[in-house]
């Protein structure tokens, strides 16, 4: 039988998508594809949060996402302040060295996230051209409060760059309203399709001061240039050719999109919320410690959690063996230490108690067993019900 995956992506993906995908390909020139490319382009600006943003869809993953806001807005020596929580920060400040940024981190032990005031001293230390934040360290579950960092980012003058790749879809983020100039994500994430896109929409001012750079882009695949024109052209329902899209990809994508909306975006973040409550109060009742150290600093699309005493990375397969696919740690500090349950996308009850139960069950075999067997479905039960408002 097919297990369930659990993971912080590739994610469960509804059946409408997986249609969407599984279709002979058609031309990226065909009537209907254009169609569905150009809406798919319009309803990222609402996922986004974004009316006047300029979406870019292109084949590849999420640290392309990452590397085209950086090559494109970024120029050598130009200074960058990354708020790193984590393995994806850490890879932001690569990316931007890469790119011949002079790069400033400001790290925060793994679980936990800097303060304002430390990233604001960073901001006053040297004229900053951009800030990147990493909305939720996948490696972490940590969540970092992306409306006043992006907020502080503002007042300094720098652009700011949110990697979303965990977050957007499931996390609430509000892309003008909080003045953030690039939001990135892929699709295998909280979007809700198979791996494959990076993901990016820009702002007026983003796409401002591409348009006034100096020295040219140092990536041709990655270039705004090149994609600029293709992503005018389908949003105008016209066909336009700089590489191939991948065009199943797309209409994936584009129902996966489709699916958000209907349910609306202020109904997804509650909804991810209370399933992150739910899972919280099943690790509570296995005395499982999370990563972020505070509940309000803790991501709802996926939690982070040490072994407990006498367990180690054998459980990611003994739950495998119970039908659940989950991830082992990403940290470089403390890989071997922790494991990691992904539920940023479709996730219903039935799929929080099944993970639950396969974890308890694995655990219980491999010699963890502190409790009565069940009182983590007992208590994921009990929470549903809470969530719910029944008894
Ligand atoms: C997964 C992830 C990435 C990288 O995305 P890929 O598609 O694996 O390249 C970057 N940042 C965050 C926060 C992620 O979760």
């Amino acid at each position: 039988m097919r297990p369930l995956v659990m993971i912080p992506g590739p994610i469960e993906i509804d059946e409408a998508v997986v249609r969407a995908m599984g279709q002979p390909p058609k031309s990226h020139l065909d009537p209907e594809l254009i169609e569905t490319f150009g809406r798919a382009l319009d309803r990222l600006k609402e996922v986004f949060f974004a009316p006047n943003g300029q979406p870019f869809v292109v084949a590849g993953s999420g640290t392309l996402a990452m590397e085209m806001a950086v090559a494109n807005l970024i120029e050598p020596r130009d200074r960058a302040v990354v708020v790193d929580i984590g393995y994806f920060g850490a890879r932001m400040a690569t990316i931007l060295e890469r790119h011949g940024a002079h790069v400033t981190r400001v790290r925060a032990e793994p679980g936990k996230v800097p303060s304002i005031a430390e990233v604001g001293a960073a901001l006053d230390h040297a004229a900053t051209k951009l800030l990147a934040i990493t909305h939720v360290d996948t490696s972490t579950a940590a969540r970092t409060d992306v409306a006043k960092l992006a907020k502080l980012g503002n007042e300094r003058g720098a652009l700011v760059v949110v990697d979303g790749v965990c977050s957007i879809g499931a996390e609430e983020l509000r892309q003008e309203e909080w003045g953030i100039d690039v939001a990135l994500t892929a699709s295998q994430k909280a979007i809700g399709a198979p791996p494959g896109l990076a993901i990016l929409v820009a702002s007026e001012r983003a796409m401002e001061v591409w348009g006034g750079r100096k020295a040219p882009v140092g990536s041709f695949y990655a270039d705004f240039a090149e994609w600029l024109p293709i992503m005018t052209a389908y949003a105008a329902r016209q066909p336009k050719y700089f590489a191939t899209p991948p065009v199943n990809l797309i209409e994936a994508l584009d129902a996966s999109l489709a699916l958000l909306l209907a349910e609306g975006m202020e109904a997804r973040f509650a909804e991810h919320e209370s399933i992150a409550r739910v899972f919280r109060a099943a690790w509570n009742a296995l005395e499982l410690r999370p990563l972020p150290a505070r509940d309000e600093e803790s991501a709802n699309t996926l939690s982070a959690l040490y072994y407990p005493p006498g367990i180690g990375p054998t459980l990611v397969g003994a739950v495998r063996a119970e039908g659940v696919v989950i991830a082992g740690g990403l940290h470089p500090d403390l890989g071997p230490k922790y494991f990691r349950v992904g539920h940023m996308g479709l996730c219903r009850p039935s799929d929080v108690l099944t993970t639950v139960a396969a974890i308890e069950r694995a655990l219980a075999r491999l010699g963890y067993a502190p409790k009565p067997m069940g009182i983590a479905v007992a208590a994921a039960e009990a929470a549903l019900a809470l969530e719910n408002g029944s008894p």
